[in-house]
Formats: C-alpha cells, sequence, structure tokens
C-alpha cells in the first residue's frame, strides 16, 4: 500500500529490506540449511520480510553459545549491579528507538500503531526496567533449624537455572520477548528466544538493541523459526535447563512432553476463555465500553481477552446494545494508519480460524448483533463481532477463538454467574463491574482464575503477577514471582 510505506521511518524500511539472519554468540548469523521464510504484512498480504529460518541444527549451536555464556566469561561474574545497569540501559535504547519499534510491530502483526506506541513499546521497557531493580534484591533466607540437637547455620542461596529457552507467540511480541527475557536475564540465565514465526521481527531488532547495551556475547541468543522444528528443538533440547512458553494450550501441553526428556523446569501461559461479568448495578457508562476493548483491544487476539460476557438479565439488553454500537466506532484499516483503531488480524490462517468459528456459531443458532463476517479485500480483516442466543455448549462459547468475537449471556443471581463463568476449561483472567463493594470481592474470590479485573479490563503492569489456573498453564510471569521460575534455591547447611 503506497501509504503504508510514505509512512513508515527510514530506519524501518531498511531493516525489512535485509534480509535478517539470526543472534548466536553476539553474532549474526545465516542459518546452517541457509534457508529464509517470508513474514507477511496482515494488513496488505504482501511479503514484508525475508528471514532466516532456525531449525534444531541453529537450535543446537544458541545453546551451546548460551551454555558457554553461563559458564564462563563475564556474565557469571558479573555483579547483580552491573546486571541491573545493563537491563536498564537497554530499557533506555527501547525508549530512544520507540516509533521505530512501534512501527516495526505494527507491520509484522497488524495491531494499530497508536496502541504500539502506548501501550508495546512503554510495555517492554518498563519490564527491563522492572527487572533491573531486581537484579539487585534476590535474597535467600537463614533458617533456624534443630536438627540433631546441635548449633547450625543454615541458609538459602537464589541462582539462575541456567539456559533458558523461551517461545513466545505473535499477538505481543516485543512484550512477549522483554517480559521473558528480563527476569531470566535479571537472576543471571542465559536465553534462547524463539520468536513466533509471524512476526520475529521486533525480537531481531532486540536482539540488536542487546547487544548495542553491552550484554557479553552468548547471553541472549535469537533464533526465528517454525514451532515444530525450532521450537520443538529448543523444547527437547537435553541442554536447556528451563522453558517458558506462551501459546495455545494444545501446544503447551506438546511442549510439556517435549521438555520431559531432561526434565527441564517449565512454566507456561496458555488459553483462555475469559469472564466479563456486568452485574445489575454496574456504572454502565465505564462498563460497556469497558467490555467492548475487554474483547476488541488488539483486535481480540489476546488470551485474557473478556471473550464471555455475562450481563445481569435487566441490563442485557443495553449492555449488549452498548457494546454493539461501540464496536461500530471503530475506524478498521492497516494499523500503520494512525487513524485506525482496529487492523487486521495477523494473518490469513487466523482469518479463516476466526471465520470458522462464526460459520460453526451460525450453524449452532447463534445471532450476530453486530459483525459476524471476514471484511472483503487485501488484508485479514474480520468484523467486531457480538453473538447472542448462545448456549454453553456451542463451540463459540467453549473455545478459545482469539478474534474480535464475544459471546453474550444473561444471568439472574449471583452465585449462578460464578458456576457460569467457571463452566471452562480455562482459568485465565476475568472481571467484575459492579459498584458494590461486596459483591465484587465475593464474585471476585468465586471466580476460578488467575487475574480478576474490578471494574476495569486488560490492566496489565510489570509488577503484577499473571497466569493461569486449570488448563491456562503453569505458573506466574510478571512481579516477583517471575523470578522463581528463572532460580533454584539452594540450602547450605553448617555444623558449628
Ligand atoms: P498459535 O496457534 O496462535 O500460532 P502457537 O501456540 O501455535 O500459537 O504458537 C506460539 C509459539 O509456539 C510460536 O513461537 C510457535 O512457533 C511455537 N510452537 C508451535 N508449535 C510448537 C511445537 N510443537 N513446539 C515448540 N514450539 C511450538
Amino acid at each position: 500500500m503506497a501509504t503504508t510505506v510514505a509512512q513508515i521511518q527510514t530506519s524501518v524500511s531498511e531493516f525489512v529490506a535485509k534480509p535478517r539472519k539470526m543472534l548466536i554468540g553476539g553474532r549474526w548469523v545465516d542459518a546452517v540449511s541457509g534457508k529464509t521464510f517470508e513474514t507477511y504484512n496482515p494488513a496488505t498480504g504482501e511479503v514484508l520480510a525475508h528471514v532466516a529460518e532456525g531449525d534444531r541444527a541453529d537450535i543446537d549451536l544458541a545453546v551451546k553459545a548460551a551454555r558457554k555464556a553461563f559458564e564462563s566469561g563475564p556474565w557469571p561474574d558479573m555483579s547483580p549491579s552491573e546486571r541491573g545497569r545493563l537491563l536498564w540501559k537497554l530499557a533506555e535504547l527501547i525508549d530512544q528507538h520507540s516509533e521505530e519499534l512501534a512501527e516495526l510491530e505494527t507491520l509484522d502483526n497488524g495491531k494499530p500503531v497508536y496502541f504500539s506506541r502506548i501501550v508495546d513499546v512503554p510495555t517492554a521497557s518498563d519490564a527491563f526496567r522492572y527487572y533491573a531493580g531486581w537484579a539487585t534484591k534476590l535474597e535467600g533466607s537463614t533458617i533456624p533449624i534443630s536438627a540433631l540437637g546441635a548449633k547450625y547455620l543454615a541458609y538459602t542461596l537464589r541462582e539462575p537455572v541456567g539456559v533458558a529457552g523461551q517461545i513466545i507467540p505473535w499477538n505481543f511480541p516485543l512484550i512477549m520477548a522483554s517480559m521473558k527475557l528480563g527476569p531470566a536475564l535479571a537472576v543471571g540465565c542465559t536465553c534462547v528466544l524463539k520468536p513466533a514465526e509471524q512476526t520475529p521481527l521486533t525480537a531481531l531488532r532486540l536482539g540488536e538493541l542487546i547487544l548495542e547495551a553491552g550484554f557479553p556475547d552468548g547471553v541472549v541468543n535469537v533464533i526465528p523459526g517454525f514451532g515444530e522444528t525450532a521450537g520443538a528443538a529448543l523444547a527437547s533440547h537435553p541442554d536447556v535447563d528451563k522453558i517458558a512458553f506462551t501459546g495455545s494450550t494444545e501446544v503447551g501441553k506438546l511442549i510439556l512432553n517435549a521438555a520431559s526428556g531432561n526434565l527441564k523446569k517449565v512454566s507456561l501461559e496458555l488459553g483462555g476463555k475469559s469472564p466479563n461479568v456486568v452485574l445489575q448495578d454496574a456504572d454502565l457508562e465505564s462498563a460497556i465500553p469497558g467490555s467492548a476493548m475487554a474483547i476488541f483491544f488488539n483486535q481480540g487476539e489476546i488470551c485474557a481477552a473478556g471473550s464471555r460476557l455475562f450481563a445481569h438479565k435487566s441490563i442485557f439488553d443495553k449492555v449488549v446494545e452498548g457494546v454493539a454500537n461501540f464496536s461500530k466506532g471503530f475506524h478498521i484499516g492497516p494499523g500503520i494508519d494512525p487513524a485506525n483503531n482496529m487492523g487486521p488480524l495477523v494473518s490469513k490462517e487466523q482469518q479463516e480460524r476466526v471465520c470458522g468459528y462464526l460459520e460453526s456459531g451460525t450453524k449452532d443458532g447463534a445471532k450476530a448483533v453486530v459483525g459476524g463476517k471476514r471484511i472483503d479485500g487485501p488484508g485479514y480483516f474480520v468484523e467486531p463481532t457480538v453473538l447472542v442466543d448462545v448456549k454453553p455448549s456451542m463451540k463459540v462459547v467453549r473455545e478459545e477463538i482469539f478474534g474480535p468475537v464475544v459471546t453474550a449471556i444473561p444471568f439472574g443471581e449471583l452465585d449462578e454467574v460464578a458456576s457460569f463463568a467457571n463452566d471452562s476449561i480455562y482459568g485465565l483472567a476475568s472481571a467484575v463491574w459492579t459498584r458494590d463493594i461486596s459483591k465484587a470481592h465475593r464474585l471476585g474470590a468465586k471466580l476460578k482464575a488467575g487475574t480478576v479485573w474490578i471494574n476495569c479490563y486488560n490492566v496489565f503492569d510489570s509488577a503484577l503477577p499473571f497466569g493461569g489456573y486449570k488448563q491456562s498453564g503453569w505458573g506466574r510471569e510478571w512481579g516477583k514471582p517471575a523470578l522463581d521460575l528463572y532460580t533454584e534455591s539452594k540450602s547450605l547447611c553448617a555444623r558449628l
């Protein structure tokens, strides 16, 4: 698209024009096989960039480089304060290149550049700044023990787990890379990062900034490539000590199996089908736009999306009408045009998948109050959609759609909505909209989800733990708990 090209920075055009290599041991190299793959601009369907295609052999080289950097050289001898300073420097570099990173993210993923600027890039730099602070605060404890009636000095140390493999998805590529690398580097691990094949570009640009910040060679390695090849090789690699994965529940289970060979530590942030509950007394002026953005932010391509909207029967029609009207106000188009606030889905495959769910919903008897189909023309656009007349057994209610599609369901009593909301294999996020503080916390306690937002939605923060109950995952990322994912605890006991 001519306008698209005209609006982007020269540095971004230059970055995508050059075939991109992978980062191993501090150097940019081609794939061992010499293969490359294409990434597409989802707003146009045109080829955006050519990228080195990592496979088992490249993963092996990257793991060797990460192992070497973990065991020898400057990294293991670096003081926590020096590690913190490098992380902070990286955060500053991200901020200095914020416009470039925002445009690159938008071209690769499709999301509106408006959101890349105010959400993706600042959240990424904040992640590094937040974990920079933790580098100097990784404390063990001293423990009074009584064994055998003797005197001891007993204490624990927190040590980095070793080489961490990190596999990330395409919906928030830069944020995902940063939230994975931040805690791992803060505690002294070394990393092999595999970005999603749909969106490798910001992770590769981040790799350049990591070198510029001064991280020693091999501390961070970035291997673009496909899930079944590069991803699977990383998850099963016998010299990787920990694997962190964000993506679908289906692939999470594959990762778990692959990791079992050497029993590497595993953390998983997986799918969701999050309930968003609007009680009778909610302030609808905020609950309606809040519920619309709960599902339509990032085109619904967010694991925490409020994809099941429950509204009290007395206000159900008003809430549904409000969310439907809100969705009619979106400017849908290429994300690189700042006037647009909803972009395309990430790929043709994702567009097909979402449209498949829309068809299945219609076949099962659901009715689209608004939207309900793809938008013709170039690019992978789908209309924001609100489905009513849905039943708990329908696929559109049970399965994660990962697109701008919400199912709306009325309820009567508070207890009833808790059981509706919990009727899912997932338990990632949830929300309650109400003016009644007691009801908010009563329902909040009943919801089986890793996050409960009250009178807000999609509030993420580097300091706030995030992760899932049930099949939404294992472990908590962000905040202090993420440090546990990358450390071992060692007990030392000296007889005095
Ligand atoms: P989606 O289905 O939305 O593309 P996935 O869960 O398939 O999400 O992808 C998330 C990440 O997992 C991507 O980086 C992808 O390459 C990777 N991946 C996919 N399949 C595998 C696999 N079998 N083993 C390891 N990684 C995989």
